[in-house]
């Protein structure tokens, strides 16, 4: 049987608002739940009822997690190449984040004229663009 926590996004302009949907053998691992705003970065604040009123966002326990770590929502996830190559190859970078690493240059992530932002992580294989996001979308 499932059940359900709400978590509220504190900054009101940003109005990200999550329906989490647990299994019972979930419950036992919330201390692993973030609580950082997957949209804004802003606390998020966990309600146990459903309050009237808000566009609750559907997300699965596992998904939860991983966008309150910093890792995506499920449409940000990045699976496929073609797209990300496409993308890169037409647009134009307006903006790098950047930082120095043990004398080298780490590229956190770049900006897209189109308004999509693709993040980097390391691998073995090089650069993995682990997610792209829109920012300045509500509640979905
Ligand atoms: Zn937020």
């Amino acid at each position: 049987m499932l059940f359900y926590l709400y978590y509220f996004c504190t900054n009101d302009e940003c109005k990200f608002c999550a329906k989490v949907s647990l299994e019972p053998g979930e419950a036992n691992t919330l201390s692993a739940l973030g609580t950082e705003c997957p949209l804004c970065g802003d606390s998020l604040r966990k309600r146990s009822l459903y309050t009237d009123g808000y566009d609750y966002r559907g997300l699965t326990f596992k998904e939860f997690i991983y966008a309150t770590n910093g890792l995506g929502l499920p449409e940000e996830i990045v699976t496929h190449v073609e797209p990300i190559v496409g993308m890169l190859e037409s647009s134009k970078i307006v903006k790098v984040k950047a930082e120095e690493f043990d004398d080298r240059c780490v590229i956190k992530s770049v900006t897209l004229n189109n308004g999509i932002t693709l993040h980097f992580a390391a691998s073995g294989n090089g650069a993995v663009v682990y997610k792209a996001t829109r920012r300045n979308k509500k509640c979905q």
